[in-house]
């Protein structure tokens, strides 16, 4: 199935001028959703996988059906102040101001080759700080980062490929 006929497009939404791409009417397909999730994990199986991180929280989701396939374990990267243990943090620029993820500090072990999912990668600045926190205070090893659906023209996987990055994504959408 082309897994694009099955992405919602929502425009206007949360600000003018922005074309959201709901996945939930993806999730929501029994056959689209198994697809998605093979489809993510396939590059990755045999490649001793230890963890996977996903992003809060469509990454959650994903990622989740992902490290199962996988048999790696689930690390959650979580808006900040919503983890109860000692965390990392790194910030990001969103369209107006800065966010943070947070990772608890024993989420992943120095040299643990660690999978990154999200549901879809725009500017990059989010997934580019989920590699920072993974790599920079997990001393993990990222094997991949990969996405169901790519904004390339927001140029944040390139950015993530110019990191040093290996990017899988699905299927792309023109545009913002
Ligand atoms: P970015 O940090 O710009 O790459 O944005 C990626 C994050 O924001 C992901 O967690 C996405 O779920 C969400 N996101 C950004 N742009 C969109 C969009 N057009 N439609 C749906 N989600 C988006």
């Amino acid at each position: 199935m082309d897994l694009r006929t099955v992405v919602r497009a929502i425009p206007d939404y949360p600000h003018p001028g922005i074309m959201f791409r709901d996945i939930t009417t993806l999730l929501g397909d029994a056959a689209a959703f198994r697809q998605a999730v093979e489809e993510l994990a396939a590059p990755y199986l045999g490649a001793g996988v230890d963890k996977v991180a996903g992003i809060e929280a469509r990454g959650f989701i994903l990622g989740g059906a992902v490290a199962h396939q996988l048999s790696a374990g689930f690390v959650p990267l979580r808006k900040k102040g919503k983890l109860p243990f000692h965390t990392h943090a790194a910030d990001y620029e969103l369209e107006y101001g800065r966010d943070e993820i947070e990772m608890h500090l024993d989420a992943v072990q120095p040299g643990e080759r660690v999978l990154l999912i999200d549901d879809l990668i725009a500017t990059g600045g989010t997934a580019r700080a989920a590699v920072r926190l993974l790599q920079y205070f997990g001393r993990a090893e990222i094997i991949g980062a990969a996405f169901v659906i790519d904004l390339p023209d927001l140029g944040g996987s390139a950015l993530l490929r110019e990191d040093g990055v290996a990017v899988h994504t699905l299927i792309g959408f023109e545009g913002a």
